[in-house]
């Protein structure tokens, strides 16, 4: 290579015309990541997106390479006073020239480049904290130091920093982010630390543990050390005693084997356990049975574990070992001691260059380190390398091999799980109150009828009395009475008859008066009179003593109905207890299937961690949504069986009518909760036309039209865009005005997923040949253009997909002569935006655009345009720099095939 030329892996290529802007190209992305990001080529089936992107399916996420420069020592100072360094740093330029000799030298390109002055804190920052970072969010973490040794990997990772705080190294630096980020009482770290020597691990922290198995999961190839210590860390004094103890350890152990530590790989282990609060708001699609969750269930969700690790690895010296046996090693040991890291260097190798086997199995290191590199973790690796021109082929070894790791791509994946447990103790202690408070109620109960069955018996014994006790006065009043109009009838008669013996004496002596003498003799009128006057007191009396009589049976009477009332309330009374009783044992029942359905979940979440362990190479059981996202996804698809049989149990109980007829619940929490069922269901092909037969599509729309929350417009906005795959469920969005709605969430939204979920909908549509000329009337292209905005890689992938569906259907129908106009993405003002991000960084945006520019281009009448607007010369970039073949071809092909481009080129004299 010509002096001065810039590599990365790749040799320098120069632009046309903008050569100062693109000095320097970015690691290529995997094959991995081009088929997790949805590929260019096969646009149908890149276009499912999946619901939870961040959590579930991962994030790309490439390893990131810095290099430390040690200064030099004093040894060097001497030896190399004459000579000058082999290396030359340009940090802000993120750049290091190796120098070959006097004249020649290379250049490389590092994620950072870290001078000999750089402190250990500059280091911790740019190298380690944004993994420590993510693994405190929940995703697993690598930070690991390479290098020849004496370049400071120890020096790097392990210093602890006693005599001078600021020579702590990342270990220390790490734990203490971690622990004033957890919380002591609710969070949980721990640690464990081992060497790898001779394909051997010695338990650093319980030396007598010397030669530990790596138990790998035949099926998934998960690996882990279960019988390595593992020590719960509370404060940062016990961690460094613990790393103290370790290095003593590792010292020993080395002695005994006869070995430097040079030799050895020494491994941090970090395990942080999180629990997640606050997220109880309908996120998680916690199973419910028979569609309906009981205020029960949905109090209990279980809560959120985020179980992530750190894994800091101070490796073995980098220096090839001499074969020879100079270091008192047989050939056969010196293989062996070399063996881990050779074996590192070939999976580093393998995965920069795609290869379809990497060779993992073949290492105890690679065995521990799979999920570090092309894995699921956040890997971060520092190269060290000294001053000295001596170690020049040391030295660029060290360079080569940060240059291979910077190609590898992971994707980073968030560790979360259900704590079914915790769930367990909590129902248990639940169930428990409600036991005793339902036992509680039911003696007050029963207490209660007692009060009231007592009370009634007083009050009816107590009329009862009084009405005796009155009953026995009227009698003896009456029975007064009647004896005294008795006693003076019989008065009066005895009066009576005195004076009618009177009158018959008189008249025998006085017969001679009877004319004249009528006044003064008493007449018998007089005392009829009287009688009658008696008998008529007798009549009033009598008649009033009836009256009462009368009033006091009425009085009886209704004493009798107040204590029919009384019995009846006490029948009532009695009625209710039997209810309540037949309520408590519906609640004892309904405990019970609960905790029933406890257990099949914990055991469902058993079996579903499993199979996910089998199939995805230890990525964690991360809730429902990840369940069903997962099931769907095509690299598990096998082993998801498990998953598949709960989503089709799910469907076959609640039915998808019953599913669908929930979207309309008047509960927000059921609403998301079935809209994100449906979504789930949505993403499997087999259930799609099921779900628009039912009317799913429209009940969708509808949600999408009328629903305030963000959360309900981002899942049902997913869910139609993976109904939108196929072309009859597309006519249908049109036709039911989806298209308008959409470009309204469209331009209301501000949350990328949704946008994200939008976008991907309508880019669905704009590859359907039929609905090109409505899909734009109705400002389809205006809508996906619009989201641009919101600047998310994510967004701007699925509106380059659009463009890209857009660009093909017009290019095909242009081919079949069926459109001769301008492109209607022209029309509409793409162009400009297209040309900006045709070189995307983000590879899944750059190869879109670049399959847009080549279908625009196949068609003369967009030519003038696209000379005018710039893309002329990123077709010429395309045709000469794409990685792809066949796109580059195309853009080759698309620009030698036109008069007008052809004509430009010569008029500025460009080569293509
Ligand atoms: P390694 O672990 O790669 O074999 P060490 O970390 O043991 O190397 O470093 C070798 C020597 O160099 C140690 O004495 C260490 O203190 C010193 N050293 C390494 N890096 C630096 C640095 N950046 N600044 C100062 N001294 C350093
Ligand atoms: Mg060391």
């Amino acid at each position: 290579m010509a002096s001065g030329s810039y590599r990365n892996g790749t040799p320098k290529t120069t632009k046309p015309d903008r050569s100062t802007s693109s000095t320097y190209t970015t690691p290529k992305p995997t094959a991995k990541s081009r088929v997790a990001a949805g590929g260019g080529a096969n646009v149908r089936r890149s276009s499912a997106v999946p619901l939870i992107a961040k959590d579930d399916a991962g994030v790309p996420g490439r390893v990131r390479v810095a290099v430390r420069l040690r200064p030099q020592n004093s040894e060097e100072l001497v030896a190399d006073a004459d000579f000058a360094d082999c290396v030359e740093l340009q940090s802000e330029l993120k750049r290091l020239k190796l120098r070959k000799n006097n004249w020649e030298s290379e250049t490389y390109e590092f994620d950072e480049v870290l001078t000999e002055s750089a402190s250990q804190k500059r280091v911790y920052e740019v190298v380690a904290k944004p993994v420590v970072e993510s693994v405190l969010e929940g995703y697993n973490g690598t930070v690991m130091a390479y290098g020849q040794t004496g370049t400071g990997k120890t020096f790097t990772l392990g210093k602890l920093g006693e005599d001078n705080i600021a020579a702590r190294g990342i270990m220390v630096r790490a734990m203490e982010d971690i622990l004033s980020d957890t919380s002591p009482t609710i969070d949980s770290v721990s640690v464990s630390y081992f060497q790898l020597y001779m394909e051997t691990i010695q338990d650093l922290l319980c030396p007598g543990n010397d030669n530990i198995a790596i138990v790998e999961d035949p099926k998934s190839g998960d690996v882990s050390i279960p019988a390595a210590t593992v020590v719960e860390i509370r404060d940062q004094r016990s961690f460094l005693e613990l790393l103290r103890i370790g290095e003593a350890h590792r010292f020993a152990a080395n002695t005994k084997l006869n070995t430097e530590s040079s030799r050895s790989h020494a491994i941090l282990m970090v395990h942080v356990k999180r629990s997640i609060k606050g997220r109880h708001d309908g996120e998680e699609g916690f199973p419910v049975e028979n569609g309906q969750a009981s205020s029960l269930v949905k109090s209990f969700r279980p809560p959120i574990v985020r179980k992530s690790k750190l894994v800091i690895v101070d490796l073995a010296g980098s220096e090839r070992i001499d074969k020879s046996g100079s270091e008192g090693h047989t050939l056969e040991e010196a293989k062996s001691i070399n063996l881990s890291l050779t074996a590192l260097g070939k999976c580093i190798n393998a995965l920069a260059e795609n290869s379809a086997h990497v060779p993992f199995r073949d290492s105890k290191l690679t065995r521990l380190l799979r999920d570090s590199f092309g894995g699921t973790a956040r890997t971060s690796l520092v190269v060290t390398i000294g001053p000295s021109p001596r170690h020049r082929g040391e030295t660029s070894s060290t360079i080569m091999f940060g240059q291979r790791a910077m190609k590898v791509e992971n994707m980073v994946k968030l560790k979360e799980e259900f704590d079914y447990k915790s769930l367990c103790r909590r129902l248990d202690v639940e169930l428990d109150k409600l036991f005793s408070e339902n036992e509680r109620l039911q003696k007050d109960f029963e207490d209660e009828i007692e009060r009231v069955k007592a009370e009634a018996q007083n009050r009816i014994s107590e009329v009862e009395r009084k009405y005796m006790i009155s009953l026995e006065n009227e009698r003896l009043k009456y029975q007064q009475d009647y004896m005294d109009s008795i006693k003076k009838l019989e008065e009066k008669w005895m009066i009576n008859q005195q004076i009618s013996n009177n009158e018959r004496f008189w008249v025998g002596n006085h017969e001679g008066f009877m004319d004249g003498g009528e006044a003064s003799v008493p007449s018998t009128s007089d005392s009829m009179n009287d009688d009658k006057q008696l008998v008529k007191t007798e009549n009033l009396l009598r008649q009033s003593s009836e009256d009462e009589v009368s009033s006091l049976k009425s009085q009886v009477a209704q004493w009798k109905r107040l204590e029919a009332a009384a019995n009846a309330e006490i029948v009532k009374l009695n009625k209710k207890l039997e209810s309540e009783a037949h309520q408590k044992e519906k609640l004892e029942e309904e405990i019970n299937i609960l905790k029933n359905r406890l257990l099949q979940l914990s055991f469902e979440a058993d079996e579903t961690r499993r199979s996910l362990d089998r199939g995805g190479s230890g990525k964690a059981f991360s809730g429902f949504d990840t369940f069903m996202s997962q099931a769907r996804s095509s690299q598990i698809r096998d082993s998801a069986n498990g998953q598949k049989a709960s989503i089709a149990k799910l469907f076959e109980q609640v039915g998808l009518q019953k599913i669908l007829s929930l979207l309309e619940s008047e509960d927000a929490d059921v609403r998301i909760h079935a809209v994100k069922v449906v979504a789930n269901l949505a993403a499997e092909e087999a259930n799609q036309e099921k779900i628009v037969e039912a009317g799913g599509l429209s009940s969708l729309l509808i949600l999408l039209r009328s629903s305030e929350d963000e959360t309900i417009r981002r899942v049902a906005a997913g869910a139609i865009a993976n109904l939108a795959m196929n072309e009859t469920n597309q006519e249908l969005v049109m036709v039911q005005d989806g298209i308008s709605l959409l470009s309204m969430t469209a331009a209301d939204a501000e949350d990328p997923q949704t946008l994200r979920m939008v976008a991907g909908a309508i880019a669905n549509l704009c590859g359907n040949d039929r609905l090109q000329t409505r899909l734009r009337a109705e400002g389809g292209i205006k809508a996906l253009l619009g989201m641009v905005r919101c600047g998310h890689p994510d967004v701007l992938a699925q509106v380059a997909r659009g463009i890209a569906n857009f660009a093909k259907c017009e290019s095909r129908a242009s081919t079949q002569g069926n459109n001769t106009g301008r492109s209607l993405l022209i029309e509409d003002g793409a162009l400009p935006w297209i040309v900006k991000n045709a070189n995307n960084e983000a590879s899944p945006i750059r190869r879109h655009i670049e399959l847009a520019l080549c279908h625009l281009a196949q068609h003369e009448v967009n030519a003038k345009d696209m000379i005018n607007e710039g893309a002329l010369w990123e077709l010429v970039r395309i045709s000469r720099d794409c990685s792809r073949e066949d796109i580059r071809m195309l853009a080759h092909k698309t620009l030698t095939a036109s008069p007008k481009f052809q004509a430009e080129l010569r008029r500025l004299r460009i080569e293509c």
